[in-house]
């Protein structure tokens, strides 16, 4: 008999973002004439850029030749993308690591989630509060998160980020965690972290021997200059860090897939023995058994990105969004609402502002971010996230992606100016 892994049957059956659609799906069909516009899914709108296109062309010409033909590649990506990578994500910042240390993958999504596979079932593992979903599901997936209990896993360490504490996580003092992830600039809150609050993380970790999983899938949206893009800029983290990074937001790939991952050859993890095992060779066996590598022509469109013309376009579209984000931020906040974020992130967190809404359908849902959410389709026509789909410490809050085109945000911010003053 075929026992199932039961550990599946305790994830919650709703995914966050199948759940908006039904909603909205629900919302055109008794409206089949209005126009709803979304700023709720964190997908990205703009083409891909010209160097990229080029690239892709080349590498489809040299894969119609036998010269060219590229069959199965690297497990762990080719040299000329990783050479490219540390030339230019990491030199730059000072930051020194070796070619075995990147790990191209064919998206974070699938790095974040699978990276759990190199730590023992029975370690704790501590999140911020709200939270990129992967995090926490890869984890039930295996047995390690434990069992629900009013919205929060048994296992897993909740690390509020509010507007109360300023969105900064405190380090846990009442519990102990082996594991920890960080996402700076954070989806979904859209704020980031400091060089100096991150240094606190990093000498934590190292104090109490615990492992920090970085995602900075959103890094290239920082402006700030107190503001790490990696956090190998912190001494001492190439001891206690794994860090992702994906090309997904930063230059349009989602379609696409590519990303990559630095498992540096200092980073350790203990055997019940208390021996130290490096973790850089047991992710490369993983992925050796895994994981078949990334396109190659997705690689060389990766590449085309570092190019000097590449970072131009990429920078350009990077620039599109976030004009979208400030004059989301200027709006909602002339309009009165609480928002944070969207400085050095394209994501908007907004306090749902306290109504006395008598309506059936506020009253149809306990949450406060879920019935401010069914308020603004229904009188706006405008799809955000609710905030209690990311967490807990979501509840009270909802999401703004800044990843629409120009004038679907500015028709949306039209709308809810329109809809807030006569509601
Ligand atoms: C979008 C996103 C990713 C990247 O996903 P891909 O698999 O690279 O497309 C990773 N982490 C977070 C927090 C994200 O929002």
């Amino acid at each position: 008999m075929a026992l199932v892994n039961e550990h599946f049957l305790k994830l919650p059956n709703n995914y966050l973002f199948a759940d908006i659609a039904k909603k909205v799906n629900a919302f055109k069909v008794m409206h089949p004439k209005a126009d709803v516009i979304s700023l709720g899914i964190g997908d990205v709108t703009q083409p891909l850029c010209p160097a990229v296109i080029e690239a892709m062309h080349r590498a489809t010409d040299e894969m119609a030749t036998t010269a060219g033909f590229h069959g199965y590649g690297p497990e762990q990506g080719y040299d000329f993308l990783r050479e490219a990578i540390l030339k230019n994500d990491f030199l730059p910042r000072g930051i020194h690591l070796d070619i075995d240390e990147v790990f191209i993958n064919d998206g974070a999504k699938s790095d974040t989630g699978n990276m759990q596979e190199l730590i023992r079932w029975d370690n704790t593992i501590g999140v911020t509060d709200p939270i990129y979903p992967v995090y926490i599901d890869s984890n039930v997936m295996i047995g390690r998160a434990g069992t629900m209990v009013d919205g929060r896993w048994s296992n897993v360490v909740y690390m509020p980020c509010t507007a109360e504490n300023g969105f900064v996580p405190s380090i846990p003092k009442d519990r102990h965690v082996d594991v920890i992830y960080l996402c700076y600039p954070n989806n979904p809150t859209g704020t980031v972290i400091t060089k100096k609050e991150l240094r606190k993380w990093v000498n934590y970790a190292l104090k109490n021997d615990i492992l920090i999983f970085y995602d900075a899938a959103y890094q290239a949206y920082i402006t700030d200059p107190e503001v790490p893009h990696s956090i190998y800029e912190i001494r001492g983290a190439r001891k206690c860090a794994i860090e992702f990074h994906s090309y997904s937001k930063t230059a349009g790939f989602t379609g696409l897939r590519c990303g990559y991952t630095i498992v540096p050859k200092d980073l350790t993890a203990a055997t019940l023995d208390g021996e130290r095992i490096p973790l850089n060779p047991l992710w490369n066996r993983r992925q050796c058994t895994k994981f078949n590598g990334t396109s190659y022509i997705s690689q060389r469109a990766a590449e085309a990105i570092y190019t000097p013309e590449g970072k131009e376009q990429v920078k350009a579209t990077i620039d599109y969004y976030m004009q979208n984000a400030h004059l989301m931020i200027a709006t909602l906040r002339r309009l009165g609402y609480e928002v944070y974020g969207g400085d050095n992130a394209p994501y908007i967190w907004m306090k749902t502002p306290r109504t006395s809404d008598t309506s059936e359908r506020g009253a149809l849902s306990r949450s406060l971010s879920w019935k401010f959410f069914e308020q603004l389709l229904y009188g706006a026509n405008v799809v955000c996230t609710p905030g209690v789909g990311f967490g807990p410490s979501g509840e009270g809050y909802v999401r703004f992606t800044a990843f629409g085109t120009h004038e679907s945000t500015e028709e949306a911010l039209h709308r809810i100016e329109k809809w807030t003053i006569n509601h």
